[in-house]
């Protein structure tokens, strides 16, 4: 596995590969790899001949100093995690190299409405700095085929939607979302979570479950009043939002004949923030 911290590097190993026909699949990570990314990796070897695994923990994405600067980067096990998968290639740019005017540099573009909810509005400008972040990597990599997770179910709509801004033609390929054993989604922040924010943490599958499990049985309104109050009278949970919305707009549903239907959640557990979904429909 071919480790990479310049653009020139990687362009130079991929343009032979692209020169006899081997398709590129781009996986783009913050790294603190788990078994969610990795099966992001085996998706992508269905997919492409040539997988390139991206690590950089983008700053212009966060919306809070501490967060990026306590974002775990355990570096030496994402490197034997990835070699293990079977990965081609790893691009670990610094800052610079992907900000070479600053990380403030300018950026802006219609995302649509849905940049404004949800996790729009608890973390403003978040969409258009993993917008501007993803398009680096697509310029970088200039994939066939580019790997998501629909853990980041909003972040999928907005990559979408900076795709046909550009109108670049790259393969989206959203993987399903990779949960522990009890039912808690995978995620990088989850180390940061005590015993007790363990336990805490798994009202989101269940409140999640919940609606999935009883969605003929109740109504929008109340099916949404009875997830909410899962997260009633748990110390140290506190809910952002929940929301049972359609899936292209991700406006609340207003009725549940919409042909996408998906309920979504954040809440901070302790003091990590936490997101989880599930398709309903
Ligand atoms: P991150 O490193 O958190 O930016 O995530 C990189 C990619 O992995 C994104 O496309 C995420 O949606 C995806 N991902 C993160 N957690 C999971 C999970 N539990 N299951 C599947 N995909 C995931």
């Amino acid at each position: 596995m071919e480790v990479f911290k310049t653009k020139s590097a990687l362009k130079a190993f991929l343009a032979p590969l692209k020169a006899s026909g081997k398709r590129i699949a781009l996986v783009p990570t913050m790294g603190a790899l788990h078994n969610g990314h990795i099966s992001l990796i085996k998706m992508a070897q269905q997919n492409a001949e040539v997988i390139i695994c991206s690590i950089f923990v983008n700053p212009t994405q966060f919306t809070d100093p501490k967060d990026l600067e306590k974002y775990p980067r355990p570096i030496e096990h994402d490197l034997a995690m990835l070699a293990d998968a079977g990965c081609n290639g790893v691009f670990m740019p610094d800052v610079a190299e992907m900000y070479p005017q600053g990380a403030d540099e300018d950026w802006h573009i219609d995302l649509g409405n849905a940049e404004f909810l949800l996790e729009g509005e608890f973390r403003k400008g978040h969409y258009q700095g993993v917008t501007q972040i993803v398009k680096k990597l697509f310029d970088a990599v200039e994939p066939d085929v580019a790997m998501f997770g629909q853990k980041d179910f909003q972040q999928v709509l907005m990559i979408k939607n900076m795709l046909a801004h550009f109108s670049l033609p790259i393969n989206i390929i959203i993987c399903p979302i990779i949960r522990e054993e009890d039912g808690l989604a995978m995620s990088s922040r989850n180390i940061h979570l005590s015993d007790v924010d363990r336990k805490n943490s798994l009202v989101l599958n269940q409140s999640l479950k919940y609606v999935a499990d009883h969605f003929d049985e109740f109504d929008l309104k109340e099916l949404e009043t009875k997830a909410k109050a899962f997260y009633e009278n748990i110390d140290g949970v506190e809910l952002d939002y929940f929301t049972i919305a359609n899936g292209a707009t991700l406006e609340p549903a207003t009725s549940k004949e919409e042909n996408s239907v998906v309920a979504l959640v954040a809440a901070k557990v302790g003091s990590t923030r936490l997101i989880d979904n599930m398709i309903i429909k």
